[in-house]
């Protein structure tokens, strides 16, 4: 027993959980079945570090298990009988259980073939050293922990680790995995770790466009995710992801200043940062080998147009309402983007205006108001709704009353 542990668990987890930890080691242990914690919240509890995503393994049948305790304790229980898993839920509190699996992999980059094991084995099939230690919730065992592959000591000495020499061929997803607890936990490669992970890069073209992108997605979920591209970059990565895929100072400097910003969707502005010295084609083959869907591949499609027409606005003392038609249409993350990839003081100024302003301007007087102004709906009245909004974007008219009698001329000539 590890009081340590102990202590860390009733610190970092509350009371509902442990309530319901405990339920579910005393139906588990009527089953003859073990229950553990383990993987990322074991390592975070170690570190001292609050983590609410709880994985439970059991060693035995999770789905039943779940489902026990559903019954008794109540909750919602979510199963998925394929993968031998369940999600249970109970007010605010969520944990996912999983029947202990030994795995085994076919080819690179395909989804191992699984079957049930032992603790043991379900910790041979995981990550890093430091994500492969389990807590056993059992009976007299409880707080006792299984760390076959010195995690615990790799905590100490702040190290990722991968657990054997095939480790990233076998799943090359682990490649950002590794760099991104590298950063995230201001831990390091350990030197065979590193050393393998270059060997081994190329291997990240196993990978299916939907998992590169959701890797990439989380890290650019972390804090600081420029720090991780260009440690990316350094260890030759990026250029396996996507061959003029940048990590350099530039896109340093670029994260930073968007963070600053406080955008809403800055995952859009990063990506389209990421692309934005991109030629349209290369934009296309970026989207394409990341099977980046809908919305935020038209940002990206967005920022690369734009970038093409951007030097129009650095003519000096261009009408406003000249910005707005060229802007107008975009996406306002792909305008974001382009002003902060700019490097001409009048360009940005311009976007920003058309995003803190210009976008809103609208004239006072509708179609509605027109008609009782004498005109007929037609042609003619939309051209007057757009020269009103051009008159307003310029500031030839700045009241109902100045539109009216810019109307009243136009319609007397
Ligand atoms: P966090 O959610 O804080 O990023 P986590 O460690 O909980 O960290 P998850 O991605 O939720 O990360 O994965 C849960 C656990 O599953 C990990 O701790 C690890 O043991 C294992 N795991 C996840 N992905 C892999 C992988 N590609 N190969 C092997 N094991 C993995």
């Amino acid at each position: 027993m590890n009081h340590d542990l102990i202590y860390q668990l009733e610190q970092h987890l509350c009371e509902d959980v442990l309530q319901l930890l405990h339920a579910g080691t005393e139906i588990a242990s009527e089953q003859g079945q073990s229950l553990y914690l383990v993987g990322g919240v074991v390592r975070d509890l170690l570190l001292g570090r609050a983590n609410f995503d709880l994985d439970l393994v059991v060693e035995g049948d999770a789905i039943k298990l779940a489902s026990l305790l559903g019954q008794r304790e109540g909750g919602e229980v979510v199963v998925h009988p394929r993968f031998g898993t369940a999600k249970f839920r109970r007010g605010g509190l969520a944990f996912d259980l999983a029947t202990a699996r030994a795995e085994t992999y076919s080819r690179p980059g395909v989804l191992p073939a699984v079957h049930p094991g032992s603790i043991e084995d379900d910790l041979r099939r995981r990550d890093f050293t430091i994500n492969a230690m389990a807590i056993n919730l059992s009976g007299d065992s409880f707080g006792k922990l299984i760390d076959p592959y010195g995690g615990e000591s790799d905590l100490k000495l702040k190290l990722i680790r991968i657990l054997h020499q095939r480790s990233f061929i076998d799943d090359a997803t682990r490649i950002l995995r590794a760099l991104r607890y590298e950063m995230r936990l201001g831990f390091q490669l350990e030197a065979g770790t590193e050393e393998l992970l270059r060997r081994d890069v190329a291997m990240l073209h196993t990978m299916t466009g939907e998992r590169i992108r959701h890797e990439l997605e989380l890290i650019l979920a972390e804090e600081r995710p420029e720090k991780i591209l260009h440690r990316a970059e350094e260890l030759g990565v990026l250029k396996e992801i996507y061959p003029t895929l940048s990590g350099d100072s530039w896109i340093m400097e670029k994260f930073e200043q968007a963070r600053l910003g406080s955008y809403p969707s800055l995952r859009a502005i990063y990506f389209s940062l990421l692309a934005s010295r991109f030629s349209p084609q290369e934009g296309e083959a970026f989207i394409e080998r990341l099977k980046i869907p809908g919305a935020i591949a038209r940002i990206i499609r967005d920022t690369l147009s734009l970038k093409a027409g951007l030097r129009i606005l650095e003519t000096p003392k261009l009408p406003h309402s000249a910005i707005y038609r060229l802007l107008h249409g975009y996406s306002s993350q792909a305008i974001v983007a382009g002003a902060l990839a700019s490097d001409s003081a009048l360009i940005r100024q311009n976007l920003e205006l058309y995003l803190n302003k210009l976008r809103y301007v609208k004239p006072s007087l509708n179609g509605r108001a027109l008609q009782q102004m004498g005109l007929s709906p037609g042609p003619r009245l939309g051209e007057i709704l757009h020269a009103l909004e051009e008159a307003r974007l310029d500031q030839k008219v700045k009241s109902k009353d100045q539109e009216e009698e810019l109307v009243r001329r136009w319609l007397s000539e």
